[in-house]
């Protein structure tokens, strides 16, 4: 070695040298390409080259483990055959490329990729995997690059299963369509609103919120909640805490009212719940209304129908009160007033004690008038119509009149000149003169007028034109007007209802009007209303004129008390009082009396009379059996006998709904001696 050249040593160095760092340099190729081989093995995605014939040259172990061939099987085979579409199992026979087959999309973005060069990204394909020894459908995302390896083109494909990720998605579009169709579906207006600086603005509603409130849905969505909420359901809202509260604790059944577009109000129970996100944070609130318009609409209604039937039989209670104590009342007057007028026949009329039996037959009188308006009120009032002048009836009411309106209003008194004659129960003129003369003094507050006129009117079709409801012909009108506070609209539409009033509880009963109404329609007359809020109010009353003939019997009025040509009267009457003081009128009258306490008695008298009977005088109820039925019994045995029916109040038997059957003659308890003289004479001198 010791004739080795220093030059030789040199490149033998050299060489050491160079071996070392080729050695280092293949070191490194390997370390490199072990990496390189890890990163393309243990990708979470399909990588593979193919050539320009579709062939796989190199697949990565996540390749061969979805598709469960080793590697070399799949090596030069056509993608087709080494991992297969699901379609290309379907065409088993074709190159695994038919014209349905799903792995085309693979060959043919492969091949477009390798003729133009473009790269694809996220095709999508259905392929059958063999996963841990099962075959499997998934969904690959594929992309495609042309890669060239010293010239030689190839195709890098990837492919990532995305199998897991589209099931959680299809699975969260289902739940979302679940919950939508829910949200939508509820029997509620459901919204969910979003906190915008302490304020509750709506970011999703369902279709029964829009559609009861008869709004679009972008007319709804963004904006605040108290949009559609009325003023106090707004006041409630903020200011009443409403909406801190649903925030954190929530509502249970609140009221609220929402406001439709079109003015309507929509009645709700509400129940609001905080809403926060994933985190926790508070987002805003899930709002349910639960539309209670109807509901309450029909509770409402039962309630005033509750309260309608309670005043009906209110009224119908004391009606049957009035009733019987104007019975009982009624007859001790008629015993008062009968001995009154026996002990002034026996008197001399200048003495003394016949001016205090007048005065005791006065004030019996005037005991009796009251009893009249008590009955009036209770409709027990017979009404017998009769002929007269409007303009007298009211002029006797007048001081009636003032005393109940007070002081304070004027009462104007207007009558019309020639007025027609008219034929109706004068107590029914002063019941719709009280009612009307009532109703102004309560629309006027403080001092006021009130102003009766009466005036003979033709309506002729002209005016029909203008008031349908009126028939042509000719009227008396009797109007009303006062300068009180008027009508608005809605009111005057509902006026003439039973139970109608706008006066708080105890002060009103709602019957005035309707009373008024129905006497008016009794009498086939009309009735108007003319009234503006602060400008007063005018009824009109227009009652047909009378067409017969009119007997001025009033007129004539001063004669002598007629007197009986000794007749036989029967006088039935179970109060023995009023049957001896009506006995002693009647035979000082003229007559010849037979008094009977109960019918069985009178019947008796009857049958056992031969001679005749001219007129049967009759209370209306008593036990046994009603003067109606008494006067059957009795014109059996006397066909022509001739009744008179007393009573202090009209019982059904004789009158209908208070009118009093055709051809019926009564006398009203109490009666004086002339009242009884006059009636017994008008009713034995029928023909
Ligand atoms: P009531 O007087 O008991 O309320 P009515 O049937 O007499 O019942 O009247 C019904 C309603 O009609 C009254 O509550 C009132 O609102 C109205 N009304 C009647 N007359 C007048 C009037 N002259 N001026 C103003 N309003 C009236
Ligand atoms: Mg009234």
């Amino acid at each position: 070695m010791k004739d080795k050249s220093p030059n030789a040593l040199r490149a033998i160095k050299a060489l050491r040298r160079q071996i070392a760092a080729r050695k280092q340099a293949q070191q490194m190729l390997k370390e490199r390409d072990e990496e390189l081989q890890a990163l393309f093995n243990k990708a979470p995605v399909c990588i593979f080259l193919l050539d320009g014939e579709v062939r796989l040259q190199k697949g990565n172990s996540t390749l061969t483990r979805f598709f469960g061939h080793n590697q070399e099987k799949m090596l030069g085979h056509r993608c087709g055959s080494a991992f297969r579409c699901v379609h290309s199992l379907d065409d088993p026979a074709g190159c695994g490329y038919g014209p349905h087959c799903k792995s085309c999309i693979i060959r043919k973005t492969v091949l477009d990729t390798f003729h133009t060069g473009e790269s694809h990204l996220e095709i999508e394909a259905d392929m059958t995997t063999h996963y841990n020894g099962r075959s499997e459908r998934r969904v690959f995302l594929i992309s495609t690059t042309l890669v060239a390896v010293m010239d030689r083109k190839q195709v890098l494909v990837c492919m990532e299963n995305t199998t897991e990720r589209k099931q959680a998605e299809e699975a969260l579009r289902h739940a979302e369509k679940r919950f939508r169709t829910m949200f939508e579906e509820a029997p509620f207006m459901y919204i969910i609103t979003r906190n915008l600086n302490g304020a509750a603005i709506i970011v999703d509603c369902n279709e029964l919120f829009q559609a009861t409130l008869g709004h679009t849905r972008a007319e709804v969505l963004d904006q605040p909640l108290d949009k559609f909420y009325t003023e106090e359901s707004r006041h409630r809202l903020y200011n009443g805490g409403g909406y801190q509260k649903a925030m954190t604790i929530g509502l249970m059944d609140e009221e609220r009212e929402l406001i439709a577009r079109d003015g309507r109000i929509i009645k709700t129970l509400l129940r609001a719940l905080p809403e926060y996100d994933a985190h926790g944070a508070l987002l805003g609130t899930r709002a349910m209304f639960i539309d209670i318009t109807q509901h309450k609409k029909a509770a409402e209604e039962k309630q005033k129908l509750e309260a309608q039937l309670h005043q009906a039989q209110k009224l119908e209670s004391i009606g049957r009160l009035a009733g019987g104590v104007a019975h009982d009342f009624n007859n001790m007057l008629g015993v008062i007033i009968g001995h009154a007028d026996l002990a002034l026949e026996e008197l001399d009329p200048t003495r003394p004690p016949a001016a205090n039996l007048r005065g005791i037959h006065q004030a019996a009188k005037r005991s009796a008038d009251l009893t009249r308006q008590l009955l009036a009120f209770a409709r027990q009032q017979a009404v017998a119509p009769r002929i007269l002048d409007l303009n007298d009836t009211v002029a006797g009411m007048l001081k009636m009149l003032q005393r109940l309106i007070g002081e304070d209003i004027d009462v104007a008194w207007l009558p019309g000149a020639g007025l027609w004659p008219l034929k109706l129960d004068p107590s029914q003129i002063d019941q719709m003169l009280a009612n009307l003369c009532v109703n102004a003094r309560d629309a006027i507050a403080g001092v006021g007028k009130i102003t009766i006129e009466t005036e003979n009117v033709v309506i002729d079709e002209a005016r029909r034109a203008v008031q349908t409801d009126f028939l042509p012909g000719e009227y008396v009108l009797l109007a009303v007007s006062d300068d009180g506070c008027g009508m608005e609209r809605d009111i005057l539409e509902h006026i003439f209802e039973p139970f109608f009033t706008t006066k708080e509880l105890g002060k009103g009963t709602g019957l005035g009007l309707a009373t008024v109404y129905g006497i008016v329609k009794q009498n086939e007359g009309f009735i108007n209303v003319y009234s503006e809020p602060g400008s007063g109010t005018t009824f009109k009353i227009y009652l047909p004129r009378y067409g017969g003939e009119v007997v001025k019997a009033a007129a004539a009025a001063p004669l002598e008390i007629p007197k009986g040509c000794g007749e036989t009267v029967l006088l039935v009457e179970d109060e023995s009082e009023i049957l001896n003081v009506s006995r002693a009128m009647l035979e000082r009258l003229g007559y010849h009396v037979l008094a009977a306490g109960t019918p069985g008695k009178a019947l008796n008298l009857a049958k056992n009379r031969s001679g005749a009977i001219h007129l049967l005088i009759t209370d209306v109820v008593m036990p046994e059996m009603n003067g109606r039925q008494l006067e059957k019994l009795l014109k059996e045995l006397m066909p022509d006998l001739k009744c008179l029916f007393s009573s202090g109040y009209t019982a059904d038997v004789i009158a209908h709904r208070g009118v009093l059957d055709e051809g019926v003659q009564f006398l009203q308890k109490p009666f004086s001696m002339k009242d009884l003289a006059f009636k017994v004479r008008e009713v034995l001198e029928q023909e």
